[in-house]
C-alpha cells in the first residue's frame, strides 16, 4: 500500500503536471468551441420554427443536445483533470483509487487524468 507512490519522483510528478495542464486547456477549449456551436444551432433553430415542413429542426435538437452531452462530458473531465493537479500538489496522484497501489508510469503518462491501476479498472 502506497499513500504517495510516485512522492519522492518530483520530476515524474512535474512532467504529468504539464501533461495534465495542457490537456486542460484543450480541454476547455473544446468546450467552448461546443457550446458556441450549441448556441448557434439554437439560433438556427429559432429560424426553422417558423418553416419546420421536413422536420430539420427536430433534427437540430438532437445534434445540440449531443454537443451539450459532449460539452458536459469535457466539463467532467475538466474537473478530473483539477483533482489531479489537486493531486501532484499533496504527491499523492499515480495511486489507485481503488486498491491503494501504484498505478504504473506509462499508464499515467497515456491516459490524463486516471485514478485506477489496469486490473482494477478491469474489475470495474
Ligand atoms: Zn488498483
Amino acid at each position: 500500500m502506497h499513500s504517495k507512490p510516485y512522492g519522492n519522483d518530483t520530476a515524474f510528478l512535474e512532467e504529468l503536471r504539464v501533461l495534465l495542464l495542457e490537456a486542460r486547456g484543450s480541454t476547455s477549449a473544446q468546450i467552448a468551441i461546443s457550446e458556441s456551436e450549441a448556441n448557434e444551432m439554437l439560433v438556427d433553430r429559432e429560424r426553422l420554427e417558423y418553416d419546420d415542413e421536413d422536420g430539420s429542426s427536430v433534427a437540430s435538437d438532437i445534434q445540440r443536445d449531443q454537443l451539450k452531452d459532449f460539452a458536459a462530458a469535457l466539463r467532467l473531465k475538466v474537473d478530473e483533470i483539477d483533482v489531479a493537479i489537486a493531486r501532484i500538489d499533496e504527491g499523492s496522484y499515480g495511486r489507485c483509487d481503488e486498491c491503494y497501489e501504484a498505478i504504473s508510469k506509462p499508464r499515467l503518462l497515456a491516459q490524463l487524468p486516471v485514478f485506477t491501476c489496469v486490473s482494477c479498472r478491469a474489475s470495474v
